[in-house]
């Protein structure tokens, strides 16, 4: 067990893509005193942070919060809107889209997943470097006279890789193809950092979590809501019970749920709803692409490729690196974790042991992207990897002739 005598001095370098580094504001709101859930005060918190949320995931529908990790919120998607055996068009991104698919399986619904197929030079899966092609999920649907499939499931940031699809593209796809299907998207690790519109984008359920974007710790999660999703919902027959949608909803209108809700991570939310929106979406979206392009200046002047092999599609929360052929990237990242207290993240799935991913969320800023890229070059040099050049000055040049512009900076 780890001792408080056995913690490292210093802060540890938290660059997974998520959970992410909490601030400390939301940390000292999280500590305050455990109050009654259905006390009056309680009341008056729920209701201000389901006001909040909405703003964040820029939508005027209910927003369902749920004492749940990431995973609880994709079954509470798929649980309230299909029926057993119901078909969902699904796109494999990368492992969570993967995962994802999985478990619809595993729900009882038949699946058909999506994909680029092959690998490139690398020997990675095409699909994996990619975003979604809505090009085909619109073939896929003209082709679907009888409207069999009632969900297309993509995910908005597939953290495995560091790919950014676009949702709005989607969106006009199953619009062309004139089909009736739900739109769902996993933006779990988008939300907060990347740009995101769940009304304006026609989405029906966007599933979210708490430790990416927003900050805070792993435990709460999240189904934004369409009034479509509502209306599917009241006929949908998969078994649902913790998860139902109605019975919170109707709740939720006095500030209540009917569970006991996770009163300290909800004061969390308060906190974080209050930073993201003092800041301004928009100043959180350009603080993210700016880090993207400091770490990635880093990663190109190293010579190693990008898991994104799109430009369009790159990722502002996080960047995949791809080791070089023969590379173990899991014995670097302990390497690097072994000795400079940097937890990096570990490729998954298809990509176990070829990539490593830099999480560039939550309570980051240029010096501790700078330590982090510090330390990974100091693990390749110490790896006996070869690279071009040096990164780090290639980041340092980055941020330096590129001012951070936040919205209260530009305000001040
Ligand atoms: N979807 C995406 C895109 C994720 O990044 C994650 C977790 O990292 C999940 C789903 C699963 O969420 P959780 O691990 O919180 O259950």
């Amino acid at each position: 067990m780890l001792t408080l005598d056995a913690h490292p001095s210093g802060r540890h370098f938290l660059q997974i893509p998520g959970p992410s580094p909490v601030p400390d504001r939301i940390l000292r709101a999280m500590s305050m005193p455990t109050i009654d859930h259905r006390g009056p005060e309680f009341g008056m918190i729920g209701l201000q942070v389901l006001a909040g949320i909405q703003k964040i995931f820029r939508t005027r529908h209910p927003v369902v919060i749920y004492p749940a990790s990431g995973t609880g919120a994709w079954e509470a998607a798929l649980a309230n809107t299909m029926s057993p055996g119901d078909l969902v068009l699904m796109y494999e991104t990368g492992h969570f889209a993967s995962l994802w698919q999985k478990m619809a399986t595993r729900l009882g619904l038949r699946t058909e997943f999506l994909a680029l197929p092959g690998s490139d030079d690398t020997g990675l899966p095409l699909s994996w470097r990619h975003g979604v092609q809505a090009n085909l999920i619109e073939e896929r649907l003209k082709r679907d006279t009888g409207h069999e499939i009632k969900a297309v499931c993509v995910v908005h940031n597939e953290t495995s890789t560091g790919v950014t699809s676009d949702i709005a593209a989607v969106r006009r796809a199953i619009d062309a193809a004139g089909h009736p299907a739900l739109l769902m998207v996993d933006s779990i690790s988008g939300l907060a950092c990347a740009d995101y519109r769940h009304d304006e984008w026609g989405v029906d359920v966007t599933i979210s979590g708490s430790q990416k974007g927003l900050m805070l710790p792993p435990g709460i999660s999240f189904n934004a809501l369409s009034p479509k999703a509502l209306e599917v919902s009241r006929n949908a027959t998969l078994p649902k019970a913790f998860w139902a949608w109605d019975e919170i909803v109707e709740m939720n209108k006095s500030g209540y749920w009917p569970y006991t809700p996770n009163t300290n991570l909800l004061y969390g939310l308060h906190e974080a709803v209050e930073m993201l929106l003092t800041n301004g979406l928009d100043a959180v979206f350009a603080r993210h692409l700016r880090w993207a392009e400091g770490v990635r200046a880093a990663v190109n002047a190293w010579g190693l490729p990008i898991q994104c092999a799109d430009q369009r599609v790159y990722s502002p929360v996080l960047t995949g690196v791809v080791t070089p052929a023969g590379v173990d990237a899991d014995a670097l990242r302990k390497l690097i974790y072994d000795r400079f207290d940097l937890s990096l993240g570990t490729g998954l799935g298809r990509v176990k042991g070829r990539m490593f991913r830099i999480g560039h969320l939550g309570d980051c800023n240029d010096l501790t992207l700078m330590a982090t890229l510090s330390g990974v070059e100091m693990g390749l040099k110490l790896a006996g990897i070869r690279v071009t050049d040096s990164g780090v000055q290639a980041a340092m040049n980055y941020f330096s002739a590129h001012p951070q512009q936040s919205g209260l900076k530009a305000a001040a």
